[in-house]
């Protein structure tokens, strides 16, 4: 991870899992900030985006053709992958969706309901290897925001892979 993104997640009260141990039962009903960074990479993302792309061809692209728009829409964010490995910076709790715990957002950015898990299940499908960072807090809003401005400022503007608009889309990225 480039050493300012490592910076951004420093500091005791952060823990982090690779998804493929971390046992979800350690987040519950906590409110709290997180982040998905890569552990391990495996080719290029546009590599990625071109083998969901045809595999979503193959099994969605006659028979289910919103289907197979709306998550490649989604996807889109994985092209936007650069050099840094800190892809999303979110948060969980008041005013968000009805106060959704840790545990809720990270079911939702794996298994399906977060803006990013069709990004998730392609890169992991492609053999990356992803890190969940979490820490809770009282006011995620406020670290959120504070967190997501020092992102920025130190990678030219620009919000982290996954968190971005997505172009012609209707969902905003958290
Ligand atoms: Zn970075």
């Amino acid at each position: 991870m480039c050493r300012s993104c490592r910076a951004l997640l420093s500091g005791r009260k952060w823990k982090s899992r690779s998804i493929g141990t971390l046992d979800p039962g350690s987040l519950s009903g906590k409110w709290g900030i997180y982040a998905l960074a890569v552990d391990r990479r495996r080719g290029r993302a546009d590599c990625v985006y071109s083998t969901m792309e045809r595999l979503l061809k193959d099994s969605f692209g006659r028979a289910w053709r919103t289907a197979y728009c709306q998550n490649l829409r989604q996807l889109e964010r994985v092209r936007r992958i650069g050099a840094c490995d800190l892809l999303y910076l979110g948060r969980s709790g008041p005013k968000r969706k009805k106060g959704r715990d840790l545990l809720t957002r990270y079911t939702e950015l794996t298994n399906g309901g977060h803006t990013g898990w069709q990004a998730v299940w392609g890169l992991v499908l492609s053999g990356w290897n992803l890190r969940f960072w979490w820490r809770e807090c009282g006011n995620p809003k406020e670290d959120e925001s504070r967190l997501i401005a020092r992102f920025r400022s130190q990678h030219n503007g620009q919000l982290p892979a996954l968190n971005c608009y997505v172009p012609g889309g209707r969902w905003r990225a958290r």
